[in-house]
């Protein structure tokens, strides 16, 4: 083979391979994209899957209130711990259903059990890694009164199911 036509052959093949990988790096099924994400010290790291455009809820409870807790909620089946079982701890209060669970090292909640969606899981969307949101709408919940804010809101506690 000539060498002009050596060079066509890689110079196809190293397009192609950029192709391929910009298309798995941007892999959306079913209109949901993996996010990777975790704790400040490395130790807690997950992936998740949703949307590139993400639902956040800016509570108010007393405790989200405290840690300025934003998330966005998904089906447990759509989380994967991917290490740090061993380091995470959980915090719980008044009726015990939200499990407030964050890194004991670093002390930082990169996710957590909401009340509101005991079968799924709150993502912080700010312990995310970058590259795979696209955009973020945040809602205020007025989780101070929540018992009332969960009657009258008409698709939160429906979020954790499939
Ligand atoms: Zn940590």
């Amino acid at each position: 083979i000539e060498y002009p036509v050596l060079i066509f052959i890689a110079a196809c093949t190293s397009f192609i391979t950029i192709i391929i990988n910009y298309y798995l790096s941007n892999f959306e099924y079913q209109g949901l994209v993996k996010h990777t994400g975790g704790c400040h010290c490395g130790a807690v790291r997950f992936e998740v899957w949703a949307s590139a455009d993400l639902h956040i809820f800016d509570c108010n409870c007393s405790i989200c209130k405290k840690k300025q807790n934003r998330h966005f909620i998904v089906p447990a089946s759509r989380f994967k711990l991917l290490k740090g079982a061993e380091h995470i701890t959980t915090y719980t209060f008044n009726t015990h259903k939200a499990q407030h669970t964050f890194c004991k090292r670093c002390g930082v909640q990169s996710f957590y059990t909401p009340r509101s969606n005991p079968g799924g899981f709150g993502i912080a969307p700010h312990c995310l890694d970058e590259g795979t949101v696209r955009s973020m709408v945040t809602e205020e919940f007025n989780g101070s009164d929540w018992e009332k804010a969960m009657k009258e809101h008409k698709t939160i506690k429906n979020m954790s199911k499939e």
